[in-house]
């Protein structure tokens, strides 16, 4: 099937998704040289999440320097973590700059992905019944893409609005009401100390408590934006050093780790000291250790949680009735709106899109005990598909921005590999995929993540598939550059 055989100069290249990974993706492609790309997106714009998530204090627990591309570092931000508007602006200025509108497709949702064995090309088939051809096909859809609202029982008879933190209903007036948040994870803690003012009043319903750390968030002066456009040694180092604080962070992640028992001796004694009754601390207080959920960076959210218009339920939702919700102590909130902060259905990769490789294989198939791909990439059984933020490429402790980046370069190196060799199908060895993740998995079950709490990076069985289990800079060494004999031959 890789037999030599003539392949064109300027092959036909797919990209699903237009978040941080499409546009890295497209960028690198484009710097390349190639030329015959299409970007499809199933929004009316650029941005992925950043474009979804509108809630009020929407910003990144990253700052911006190293949440941002290496190769387009701004020195105008004006916080150390800026907020939603700022990131999207970010975003759409990188499309602008790098002259990528020409290949977008926006409100085109892919259905499905097929690939042809004679052909060698992926046909794309939208919800609309379009169908477009494809050599190459790099999904940058995210692992975050697809909000979670919980079917408690009872949900559908809510009299008033109730919607999703990644999908704010801006229409809805706050002031004045009743608030039920169900869910209190890295979303609620941005938006509720924001809302929590002009409720009447607002209960959150937590289902178990998070690790919180302070924010500090320091404005960006005009003078030090000056030094840092002037001066790009400042900008290098501003990077680098806010890169390695967060890579020493890597170490709270193992199991009984001893600077993850003294981080948490830290956390709770912050925690401790900020909240003044006893009952309250009891139900914030986590029993897990520090890092097994994203360990939260907030400045008010203590604060806010023990105003007198706000209440904790620590039991979570367990009913909805037309006007209220019932926590599973049964203690019951009469609500005007329900804000949902659940989350994403982060495990499903690519769902609902419907995938099928060599043979007719389905990947979800292929991914029912968990999704896998070398190095997050690329699929045993896939030929000519990429995957950008894939399978165990999240990170609980430095920017996803530098995870992309690796993997952009990666598949943009991949897809040199096959034109220089005449390759018309790119397949990685299904040995290879299964040793890189036997190592990733045995590196996995060494993390805290597995251990005994709930949390988005593991599927029922309880196998991680989210994220990278090892250090940032060992993921960049390993995807420095593709090694050929990773891929089939013949
Ligand atoms: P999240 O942190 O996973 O929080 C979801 C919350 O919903 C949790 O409190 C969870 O409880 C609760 N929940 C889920 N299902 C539930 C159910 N059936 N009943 C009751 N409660 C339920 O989700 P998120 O806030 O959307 O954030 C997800 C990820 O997005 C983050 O980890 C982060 O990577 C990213 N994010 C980043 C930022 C940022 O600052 N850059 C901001 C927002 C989101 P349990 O904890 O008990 O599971």
């Amino acid at each position: 099937m890789q037999e030599n055989q003539q392949v064109e100069s300027d092959p036909s290249i797919a990209i699903i998704g237009a978040g941080f990974s499409g546009i890295a993706a497209a960028i690198q492609l484009r710097k390349a040289g190639f030329a015959k790309l299409t970007i499809y997106e199933k929004g009316d714009g650029p941005g992925g999440v950043w474009r979804d998530n509108t809630y009020p204090g929407a910003a990144c627990d990253i700052p911006s320097s190293l949440y941002s591309y290496s190769f387009e570092q701004r020195t105008d931000w004006s916080k150390k973590f800026p907020g939603q508007p700022e990131i999207l602006a970010y975003l759409k200025s990188c499309v602008e700059k790098y002259e990528l509108a020409p290949h977008f497709r926006p409100r085109v949702e892919i259905a499905s992905a097929t690939y042809g064995e004679s052909d060698h090309e992926w046909q794309l088939r939208t919800v609309d019944g379009e169908t477009m051809h494809h050599r190459f096909v790099i999904f940058a859809c995210g692992q975050l893409n697809r909000p979670l609202t919980p079917d408690l029982p009872g949900h559908r008879t809510f009299h008033g609005p109730a919607f999703h933190s990644a999908r704010w209903n801006h229409e809805v007036d706050l002031r004045r009401k009743r608030i039920a948040v169900i869910g209190n994870g890295a979303s609620a803690i941005q938006f509720v100390p924001l809302i929590a003012g002009e409720a009447t009043e607002l209960c959150v319903f937590q289902r178990s408590p998070n690790w919180i750390i302070r924010k500090r968030d320091p404005v960006v002066s005009g003078s030090e934006q000056a030094r840092l456009q002037r001066f790009p040694v400042l900008r290098i180092w501003r990077r680098l050093s806010t890169y390695l604080v967060h890579e020493s962070r890597f170490l709270l992640f193992r199991k009984g780790s001893p600077a993850g028992w003294l981080y948490g001796k830290y956390l709770r004694r912050h925690l401790n000291r900020r909240i003044q009754s006893e009952e309250l601390r009891g139900d914030l207080t986590p029993d897990f250790q520090v890092g097994c959920k994203r360990i939260l960076l907030s400045g008010d959210w203590f604060k806010t949680l023990q105003k007198d218009n706000v209440r904790v339920n620590p039991s979570g939702a367990a009913l909805i009735d037309p006007s209220s919700v019932t926590g599973g102590n049964g203690v019951r909130f009469e609500a005007d709106v329900i804000i949902f902060a659940t989350g994403f259905e982060s495990i499903d990769f690519l769902a609902p899109i419907s995938i099928r490789g060599r043979g007719g294989q389905l990947l979800s198939e292929s991914w029912q005990d968990g999704a896998e791909a070398h190095l997050g990439i690329t699929v045993a059984g896939f030929p000519n598909l990429f995957l950008l933020y894939g399978p165990n490429t999240n990170l609980g402790h430095n920017s996803i921005i530098l995870m992309i980046e690796a993997q952009a370069r990666y598949i943009r190196q991949a897809i040199e590999y096959a034109q220089s060799a005449s390759l018309p199908a790119l397949e990685v060895r299904p040995d290879i995929m299964r040793r890189s993740n036997q190592t990733v998995q045995k590196y996995a079950d060494k993390t805290v993540w597995s251990g005994a709490c709930q949390n988005w990076y593991k599927n029922a069985a309880g196998k991680i598939v989210n994220n990278w289990p090892r250090s940032s800079w060992r993921y960049l060494w390993q995807t420095r550059k593709p090694r050929k004999s990773d891929f089939l031959r013949d």
